[in-house]
């Protein structure tokens, strides 16, 4: 069957598509599109595997190129901290109410461990909480689409650090912030998006140290400990904020 999208009712939010009568469904995309959803068509086929076609109107301008290019160091204390070719920096804090979501999301979890197991009341428990998770999850992923898009809204050129996951993995607090800050999908968005309007998305190399090297002269200053939120460069005197020095040296490999 074929509906309009009257009143905004389809959607997608996430991995999951909103249909008039039926609600949320999980769904793969096939093309990432942006535009106005007009209507959508649903078919079966014989495997009874289900089909949502949606018809996209799509702006008609085409998109003029940005004016800036910026350097993006994903952090823990900010989610993200970065800076353009006019020398603006940003520190994009982690959403905070997405942070106390979450932690009464691990408090709920660990409240369900505590119930019988199949029981009815666990169950119950279950359900509730799978659906406190998909919403934090799809909060987040709206808190990583529009800072995405506006980056590339305003760069032409954007480079982001791509993290050592091995090194970073080993430490589990360390782990744990990585997870929730969904950085892996926050680059993926930019990858599309980039793609889509035209932009030039630069991940810099993992082994690129870009909080080793002073932004200022270029020295190698060396390994820099993860409480280490500011030092001074010895071969010039430069003093640097750790994140903002990191997103210059990213903002330098965009030439
Ligand atoms: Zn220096």
């Amino acid at each position: 069957y074929t509906t309009n999208n009257q009143h905004g009712t389809i959607r997608i939010e996430g991995d999951r598509v909103r249909l008039p009568k039926v609600g949320f469904i999980r769904f793969t995309q096939h093309r990432i599109f942006d535009g106005e959803i007009r209507s959508a068509t649903v078919a079966m086929t014989k495997t009874g595997k289900f089909f949502v076609s949606l018809l996209v109107e799509q702006p008609d301008e085409p998109w003029v190129p940005a004016e800036h290019k910026i350097g993006i160091d994903l952090g823990l204390g900010h989610f993200a901290v970065m800076t353009n070719d006019a020398l603006v920096t940003e520190k994009v804090p982690n959403p905070r109410n997405l942070r106390e979501a979450e932690e009464r999301l691990r408090r709920a979890q660990r409240a369900l461990s505590r119930k019988k197991p199949g029981s009815r009341n666990r169950e119950k428990a279950r359900l509730v909480l799978a659906k406190k998770h998909e919403r934090v999850k799809n909060r987040r992923h709206d808190f990583l689409h529009k800072l995405s898009r506006r980056i590339v809204d305003e760069n032409q050129v954007v480079v982001v650090e791509t993290l050592k996951p091995r090194e970073m993995m080993q430490d589990r607090r360390l782990a744990k912030s990585i997870g929730d800050a969904g950085w892996g999908e926050f680059v993926r968005q930019l990858e599309y998006k980039a793609r889509f309007y035209g932009r030039t998305l630069i991940k810099a190399d993992p082994w690129f140290a870009s909080t080793q090297v002073c932004s200022s002269c270029g020295e190698n200053g060396g390994k820099k400990g993860l409480d280490v939120r500011e030092w001074t460069c010895d071969a010039c005197g430069a003093h640097h904020d750790r994140d903002v020095n990191a997103s210059l040296n990213l903002l330098g490999l965009a030439d």
